[in-house]
């Protein structure tokens, strides 16, 4: 696991013991809470800001502890009770996993790149909906997709119409840190929408707007052939599980759309609202994560569903995409 990666790993699990209101001090010494730890090391150069993290990361290992949110209220622990205290090798265990480089794409049509470039350029000039009328620019995905881990989402929003990228934005950003968590560069992994234009003011997407869209992401999908696909949010989830189960009933269990294994859980957006949220994505990324390195027979999950339908519409051959428009 590369360190930038160990980090990561270590920031999301800092933050979410943060959000479940207990207090984390890096260093007792410092008298320096871990948020503020947090905010000086998002705010650092990437190429110092990872050196000093990681100094900062290994006093948190042998001086740093937790206490109680009641009881750490302008209190500093002192040195010497502090100085030397471990903790235990499970709990760093814990939180310092350790991944090992993510498996390469396997199974595709050699032209699968220019396949995908292909769709991408259609979506472009498709006017199959009224979102056409309203877009800035088409999303079509973000990521080369080298990882055969597909994250899907519901509609770009206002950064992403604005951009042509999809998650961009704070969202975006918590996305990136999850992926990292997991030891996978953002950039190696294919992120794409189930519409490619942005509803005018985020509302829900129409049924003729996922009718009309929902091909384009059936036929990403047929092309990328994902070793495991995350759904990210309710409305990704229900579409391609065919369902109206609630996010919370559906998150961390591993479903089935078509032959690939399907993990729900909650959109990035939804963390930033309720930052309790963060440990419960935290432990579905981590499954992900097993999927995606041993398949599920070797991460010994069961599946839920045997099988979900297909978006809306089958899955269009190559080159029929559009034969009935
Ligand atoms: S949302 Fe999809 S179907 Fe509608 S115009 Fe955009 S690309 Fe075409």
């Amino acid at each position: 696991m590369q360190k930038d990666h160990i980090l990561q790993a270590i920031a999301l699990q800092i933050e979410a013991e943060i959000d479940r209101g207990i207090s984390i001090w890096i260093d007792p010494a410092w008298n320096e809470p871990a948020s503020s730890f947090l905010a000086r090391a998002a705010s650092s150069p990437r190429s110092s800001g990872a050196q000093s993290v990681r100094g900062q990361a290994s006093a948190t290992r042998s001086k740093g502890r937790q206490i109680p949110a009641a009881r750490s209220k302008g209190r500093q622990i002192p040195a010497a009770r502090s100085e030397g205290r471990q903790i235990p090798a499970a709990r760093q265990a814990e939180s310092r996993p350790s991944f090992s480089p993510p498996p390469p794409a396997t199974g595709r049509d050699r032209d699968w790149k220019s396949k995908l470039e292909k769709l991408r350029q259609e979506t472009l000039a498709c006017k199959k909906c009224p979102l056409h009328e309203t877009r800035t620019n088409v999303v079509f995905n973000s990521g080369s997709g080298k990882i055969p881990l597909v994250f899907v989402s519901e509609a770009p929003g206002a950064n992403e119409d604005a951009q042509g990228e999809a998650f961009v934005g704070r969202a975006g950003d918590l996305l990136t840190k999850i992926i990292a968590a997991i030891g996978i560069d953002r950039r190696d992994v294919y992120i794409c929408n189930v519409l490619k234009c942005r509803p005018p003011g985020n509302r829900n997407p129409m049924p003729d707007e996922i009718a009309a869209c929902s091909p384009y992401l059936a036929r990403q999908l047929e092309i990328l052939k994902p070793r495991v696909i995350c759904t990210l949010g309710l409305f990704a989830t229900q579409l391609l599980l065919d369902t109206k189960a609630p996010i919370g009933k559906l998150r961390g269990r591993v479903f089935r759309y078509l032959e690939t294994p399907l993990l729900p859980t909650y959109h990035p957006a939804a963390l930033l609202r309720n930052p309790h949220l963060k440990r419960t994505v935290w432990e579905d990324v981590q499954l992900l994560r097993k999927i995606l390195d041993g398949g599920i027979k070797k991460a010994g999950i069961e599946i839920q569903m045997t099988e979900s339908k297909p978006a809306a519409r089958p899955i269009p051959q190559s080159g029929d995409l559009f034969e009935s428009s």
